[in-house]
């Protein structure tokens, strides 16, 4: 008999979901995790990464109070006091995450396991285990080059850990992760430099929302360098970094800050001795049930490279679980999938760009709000939200709504509804506005 029903190996998003829905069910599950429980998004991600984001706003909004009536006298911002604070928060949940599991009787092991046949695991220790399924749920780890000087670079696995807050940053790189730190450090009032290989950033988001980002951060001192690329490295005694650059002047900074995407996490985790088969990016090749190409393995999550969003890997491990152990069959339905990038200001977008749209439909309507909120505008501050709905010409059915500014991805999450309700333009044109919002604008659109 096998030590274990289901052996989960990552204790990420997608993996403690997975584990501890599985052990409701009452299946007898271990999990194992090298590093802390809560994987990317709770300990190197999302949740951190808000944090800052949080940390960040103050900035503007206590230059804005003054027109509110506040004498803010002095502001001065302390990294290590938000840096501590974040990681006290993130030990916090990682201990939270741990509990769950182990309320649910969850077997913990907090060492490296890797897979040494089609039902076995290998843990650090040298304990063998056995399995009836186990689940690979390892995640993705950060993209660096290999350049000469590359260890003088971070990525944002030690982003929060800084020492010091860097008076010069350059991050390569012009995704997700590359605008939001962006903005974070620019807020904090770092010097950003933005470095990326072509001059399109964000390339899955509608671009018109994605040229006002770029319009508002090239104004707040944001300085893109585009179709340049990192050569090498070098540091010098003081600690200062060399960035030797092609396709611009070569660049003096305090930090460098890889963003350049994020690849599975397979290395060493005994695919071959298993059986199991990888796709052309190292992504665990999985069908709809998220079963690998051997029938007592699956995988959930990043490592899978379907959509790299904490969300989507929770969903996968819930349907997991779902299927297997409740006997209740579920695939996820990976359509309108709401993202959001929390660059400064944020900006969201579900269902298809206008560009898409364009290519995949007929006959395209789109209508845009262009305004600056109201808080902007009593605090003088010149930046303007960008609201854009794309419907279908034929259907009138609304494919798409991106937008940027104040608090697009909380208005985004509910909209994103409509998108996956199939709504009509009509539908948005005879819901009443809710006056005074940003939101509004979402059915004032004519
Ligand atoms: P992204 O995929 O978002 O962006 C990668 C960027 O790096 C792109 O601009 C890409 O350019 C560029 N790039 C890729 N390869 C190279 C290369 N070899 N040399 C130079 N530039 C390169 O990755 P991130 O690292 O920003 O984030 C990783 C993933 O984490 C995201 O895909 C996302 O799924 C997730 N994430 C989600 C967040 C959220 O939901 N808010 C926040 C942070 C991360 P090009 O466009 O030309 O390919």
């Amino acid at each position: 008999m096998a030590d274990y029903d289901l052996f989960v190996i990552g204790a990420g998003s997608g993996g403690v979901r997975a584990a501890r829905v599985s052990a409701a069910y009452g299946a007898r599950v271990a999990i194992a995790e090298e590093y802390k429980v809560g994987g990317t998004c709770v300990i190197r991600g999302c949740v951190p990464k808000k944090l800052l984001i949080f940390g960040a706003h103050f900035a503007e909004d206590l230059d804005d109070a003054a027109m509110f009536g506040w004498d803010v006298p002095t502001k001065r911002f302390d990294w290590q006091v938000l840096r501590d604070n974040v990681l006290g928060e993130v030990c916090r949940l990682e201990e939270a995450y741990t509990e769950t599991l182990t309320n649910h009787d969850v077997t913990i092991y907090k060492e490296r396991a890797e897979l040494t046949g089609p039902n076995k695991v290998r843990l650090a220790s040298g304990k063998e285990v056995a399995a009836d399924k186990i689940l690979i749920a390892t995640g993705a780890t950060p993209v660096m080059p290999g350049i000469e000087g590359i260890e003088h670079a971070i990525s944002s696995n030690e982003v929060f850990h800084l020492e010091q807050l860097p008076k010069r940053v350059v991050i390569a790189g012009g995704g997700y992760i590359a605008n939001e730190f962006a903005g974070i450090f620019d807020q904090f009032g770092s010097q950003v430099t933005l470095v990326n290989r072509t001059d399109v950033i964000l390339r899955h988001y509608d671009q018109q929302i994605v040229d006002r980002l770029m319009q508002i951060s090239i104004r707040k001192g944001i300085d893109f360098k585009f179709h340049a690329t990192i050569e090498k490295i070098e540091k010098h005694d003081d600690g200062t970094l060399d960035v030797r650059m092609t396709g611009c002047d070569d660049i003096e900074t305090d930090q460098l800050l890889f963003a350049t995407g994020r690849k599975p996490n397979t290395t060493s985790l005994g695919l071959d001795a298993a059986g199991v088969a990888v796709g052309d990016k190292g992504q665990i090749k999985v069908d709809a049930d998220n079963r690998t190409s051997v029938p007592s393995i699956f995988a959930v999550g990043d490592v899978t490279d379907r959509i790299q969003l904490t969300p989507v890997a929770i969903r996968e491990g819930q349907a997991f679980a779902d299927t297997f152990f409740g006997n209740n069959p579920t695939q996820v339905d990976y359509s309108c999938v709401p993202s959001a990038v929390f660059s400064h200001p944020p900006l969201a977008g579900v269902g298809m760009t206008e560009g898409e749209a364009r290519n995949k439909l007929g006959q395209v309507k789109t209508y845009t709000s262009d305004f600056r909120a109201m808080k902007n505008v009593l605090a003088g501050r010149n930046e303007r939200s960008l609201y854009k709905l794309v419907v279908d010409g034929t259907t009138d059915r609304i494919v798409g709504i991106h937008m940027i500014g104040p608090d697009a991805p909380e208005i985004l999450q509910a909209a994103a509804i409509a998108i996956k309700g199939k709504l009509k333009k009509a539908d948005f044109d005879a819901t009443v506005a809710l006056h005074p919002t940003m939101a509004e604008e979402l059915v004032l659109m004519r």
